[in-house]
């Protein structure tokens, strides 16, 4: 029988949320591990921003180098090494996951890599490199973040698409990739693909990109996209796939259109990773998506076990899961810190970048809301003149009452 060791504090996945409360709680003397499946330094680092926007950065500069003559600066038609962007963004990972590991470390907390599952209400085991470990704490967190959906598409699964995990590791130029799902990532992908030289089309089953945000919003975001001759396909479901990956694949769509292309890159929502780990013996509860169901303190309906960052149900951002590990850290400390009116400003990383915080306008409308609107284009800031980067806009209201921490 393996013996089970105990904790003051286990943190079930290695998010930001939980490295963070891990490295704190450890600095201060308490007992802590962090079991995780193996991506040291959680999503953000190793899969998700840090290493989009550092693409995203090489696409930038690709496009800049295509309309230097705009600036008098001339120079040849950029040349795209793939092997080398990718190996720039592997690089720009490896260094963050070592600083990772360092500060991991040096805080003194139990790093237990494998991947973890209850096998009774407080006790999660862990099947590792060094064998299976039983671990439980006085206080559990799980921070275990989500992974790409991957839709009920008749031939979808068996065209091998990519993700954005696969996407960000591509040694290849696509010379056509095909992306379902015009939501912020992407779009953030499309356009990267496309600046350092792809045909990209995006499919998107809503009336317009960008589902979350103001009609005008959206149109902007559009019509960047369409002068970069990004083709969209809007109100398109798509019926069935065939082909696959990497090779040729065709997207068969319920209208009747087909779009083919070399490479399929599905960004369709997320999972959280809460299948098929015990939660259930835990006594936690989980939303119809599969969701962790957490109170306002990011408690679970189980005593002592608190659920923290997107598989939570926290809005899928970074700054986000860190403000989770605030709530925690608060609760543990005596505090009454909650996510009750959380503002959550965000920025999705296209040229030019769109950036939010607050309702947006057609939430004001659609709760009733009297607001004041100030809109500006870009092109009236000097700054954007300067840059020659003119397309946009900027927006802004209030309203004379508070709303839920907005406002007055
Ligand atoms: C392509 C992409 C780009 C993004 N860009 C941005 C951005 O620019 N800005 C931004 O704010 N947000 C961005 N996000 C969102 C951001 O990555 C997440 O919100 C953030 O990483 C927080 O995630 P988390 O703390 O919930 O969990 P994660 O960071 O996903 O951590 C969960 C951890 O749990 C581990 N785990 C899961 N199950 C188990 C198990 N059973 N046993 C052991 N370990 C387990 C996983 O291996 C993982 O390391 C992006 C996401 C994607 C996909």
């Amino acid at each position: 029988m393996v013996p089970i060791e105990r904790y003051e504090i286990l943190i079930l996945g290695g998010g930001k949320a939980g490295k963070t409360l891990a490295m704190d709680q450890a600095s201060g003397g308490r007992r802590v591990a962090v079991v995780e499946a193996g991506m040291i330094g959680g999503s953000c680092i190793n899969v998700a921003c840090i290493p989009t926007k550092t693409l995203v950065r090489s696409a930038a500069v690709a496009a800049l180098v295509r309309r230097s003559g705009a600036f008098g600066v001339s120079s040849e038609a950029p040349s795209i090494d793939m092997g080398r962007v990718s190996g720039r963004t592997a690089e720009v990972v490896a260094g963050m996951v070592a600083a990772n590991a360092k500060a991991f470390a040096e805080s003194g907390f139990d790093l237990v890599l494998g991947w973890g599952r209850f096998v009774e209400p407080r006790v999660i085991e862990v099947a590792g490199e060094g064998g299976t470990r039983r671990l439980t704490g006085e206080r559990i967190f799980l921070n275990l973040g989500t992974r790409a959906a991957i839709p009920p598409i008749p031939g979808l699964r068996e065209a091998v698409p990519l993700t954005h995990v696969e996407a960000l590791a591509l040694d290849v130029l696509p010379s056509h990739l095909v992306v379902i799902g015009g939501g912020y990532i992407g779009l953030e992908m499309a356009q990267a693909f496309r600046h350092l030289g792809a045909e990209v089309t995006i499919i998107e089953r809503g009336p317009q990109l960008a589902a979350r945000e103001d009609a005008d919003v959206a149109s902007a975001i559009q019509g960047l996209f369409q002068a970069d001759n990004v083709a969209l396909a809007l109100d398109a479901r798509v019926a069935r796939v065939s082909g696959r990956s990497g090779e040729s694949v065709t997207v068969e769509l319920e209208d009747g259109r087909c779009v083919n292309g070399s490479h399929l890159l599905v960004a369709a929502g997320r999972e959280p990773m809460t299948r098929e780990i015990g939660l259930e013996l835990a006594g936690v509860t989980l939303d119809a998506h599969g969701f962790i169901e957490v109170d306002e303190h990011l408690a679970t309906r189980a005593p002592g076990i608190w659920a923290l960052g997107e598989a939570a149900g926290s809005p899928m951002f970074t700054h986000v899961s860190l403000d989770d590990y605030r709530i925690a850290k608060s609760g543990i400390e005596g505090g009454s810190r909650t996510t009750r009116s959380r503002i959550v400003p965000y920025c999705v990383f296209i040229e030019p970048e769109f950036a939010r915080v607050g309702l947006s306008e057609r939430d004001a409308q659609r709760a009733g809301i009297a607001y004041r609107l100030a809109r500006l284009p870009m092109d009236a800031v000097p700054r954007a003149r300067t840059l020659s980067e003119r397309e946009g806009f900027m927006k802004a209201w209030d309203c004379p009452v508070s709303v839920d921490g907005y406002g007055a």
